[in-house]
C-alpha cells in the first residue's frame, strides 16, 4: 500500500483527521477550530490568543500561570 498523501493530517490534541474546512495550524502542527482551545479553562481560541507548549494549547492567562511559572520553578 502506497502512503497516502492530502488527506492524513492528524489534530494535535485528538488525533482525529483534520479536514481543511475546520482546519487550524499553529507550529506547523493542524488542529480542529473546535480543538483549538485552552486546556485550561476550554476557552476558545485563534491564531492572536493562543500559546503553545509540548503539544497543548493554553490561554495566554493559562500559558502565564501553568507552563512559565511551571518553568521558573526552581527544579526538584
Ligand atoms: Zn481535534
Ligand atoms: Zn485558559
Amino acid at each position: 500500500m502506497p502512503p497516502k498523501f492530502g488527506g492524513g493530517e492528524k489534530c494535535g490534541i485528538c488525533q482525529k483527521t483534520v479536514y481543511a474546512q475546520e482546519r487550524v495550524e499553529a507550529g506547523n502542527i493542524p488542529f480542529h477550530k473546535l480543538c483549538f482551545k485552552c486546556k485550561t479553562c476550554k476557552m476558545s481560541l485563534n491564531l492572536n490568543n493562543y500559546a503553545q507548549s509540548e503539544g497543548e494549547l493554553y490561554c495566554k492567562n493559562h500559558f502565564q500561570s501553568e507552563v512559565v511559572a511551571k518553568n521558573t520553578q526552581t527544579p526538584v
